[in-house]
């Protein structure tokens, strides 16, 4: 065979719904010498990367740990371990993830009951405690940032509402976690699962997640084991825990990256991260509606790190993205699921939620748009910048 020259990925500009532009720092401690799993020195920045999971989760939780994987594996991780054959488990759905969840536990063979919401919309409580009927649950689970329609989920009266139906709450982070205040135990979740390739601004491989004692116990009672053993919390954390019990090889140099990763997010400080990212989705947000494009999420359920931006009429979904991508390096994303070709997905996740990306984003889209003949209704650099400047220093 003709052996290929090395892989050489070429400079883009990542706004799309992850992942998202890795800081450089991070790339650097990826390239670290790789360590035995159960060398000394490792054990030390796996404690590290606890102590800080549990600072950017918000939660004193024991068991916190990143699972090998995806977020999807984090995913996988709650409903493995907790749901078993014949457990119910309701779930409110407002965009692809939580359809994800519910197969997840229905292939572990529980009774869902799937809520429909509307997409793009945060599920009212009463919607759910409607659907629940008086029934008992074994979990309630919830989508927090819902990245393919970009709903943000309001999680406030998810414990009252799970205490009413003696259920255990699962959170999807995925998106939210370094972005949004996720405040595990503040709001007494019992199962959080994210990953590293959203607002922490690390390569995706990594799953964080982190589970509640209660979460735990029901781990601990179950009759049977998990379907998955890969995914097994009893086995993977007795290597993350004090027995360090060889399980499988932890991905080391993505446990650096994400040590240096959330090193940078504790130094940058949680409160001044969350107040970035609102800043710069609030630029975006005014930039694009002054082009007189329209945002299909209501203000109050708008989440600052990806927003929905529904393509106007005579537009081509794919000659837009495929210019943005060959003339600026510059990636969007297109719509999931009803919403394929009717939305762009823009993302302003961890690192790359700044100014520079704001106006590369509307100045590319503008011109783009106009080339196409659309017609931007007003300036969407000067809309920003008034943003910003209402917004105050930041
Ligand atoms: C990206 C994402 C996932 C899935 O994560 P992968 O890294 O693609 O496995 C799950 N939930 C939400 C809300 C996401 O944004």
């Amino acid at each position: 065979m003709i052996i290929p020259p090395p892989a050489q990925p070429p400079a883009r500009v990542l706004m799309g719904p992850g992942p998202s532009d890795v800081h450089p720092a991070v790339l650097q401690a990826l390239s670290r010498p790789t360590l035995g799993h159960l060398d000394p020195a490792f054990l030390t920045i796996m404690d590290e990367t606890r102590a800080m999971l549990r600072t950017a989760f918000g939660t004193e939780n024991r068991v916190t740990i990143p699972m090998s994987g995806t977020g999807t594996a984090g995913m996988e991780t709650c409903m493995a371990n907790l749901v078993a054959p014949g457990d119910r488990v309701l779930i409110g759905a407002n965009g692809v993830f939580a359809p994800r969840l519910a197969e997840m536990a229905k292939r572990q063979g529980g009774e869902v009951v799937l809520v429909e919401g509307e997409w793009g919309r945060s599920i009212p409580m009463e919607t759910l405690r409607a659907a629940a009927n008086g029934r008992r649950f074994k979990l309630i689970a919830a989508v927090h940032a819902e990245t393919s329609s970009g709903a943000l989920q309001d999680l406030s009266g998810l414990r009252a509402l799970a205490d009413e139906l003696g259920a255990l709450t699962v959170v999807d982070a995925v998106t939210s976690l370094a972005g949004l205040p996720v405040d595990v135990d503040a709001r007494g979740l019992d199962a959080v699962y994210s990953g590293t390739q959203k607002c922490l601004s690390c390569p995706p491989g990594l799953a964080p997640v982190t589970l509640s004692d209660r979460a735990m116990a029901a781990v601990g009672a179950r009759a049977i084991p998990p379907t998955s053993w890969y995914l097994d919390l009893a086995l993977v954390g007795r290597y993350w825990g004090a027995e360090r019990a060889y399980h499988h090889t932890a991905p080391v140099n993505m446990v650096y990256a994400l040590h240096e990763a959330l090193r940078l997010t504790l130094i940058e400080g949680l409160e001044a991260r969350y107040a970035r990212h609102a800043r710069h989705g609030a630029a975006l947000a005014a930039g694009l509606e002054a082009m007189g494009l329209a945002l299909p999420v209501p203000p109050a359920e708008r989440m600052p790190q990806l927003t929905p931006v529904l393509i106007p009429d005579g537009i081509e979904d794919k000659a837009v993205r495929g210019a943005l991508l060959a003339n600026y390096g510059l990636e969007i994303g297109g719509g999931l699921g009803p919403m394929k070709g009717r939305v762009w997905r823009i993302g302003l996740m961890g690192a790359a939620s700044g100014r520079r990306n704001v106006t590369l984003c509307l100045s590319a889209l503008s011109t783009t748009l106009q080339g196409l003949g659309f017609t931007p209704k007003g300036d969407a650099l000067a809309a920003a910048a008034e943003q910003y400047s209402a917004a105050g220093p930041g």
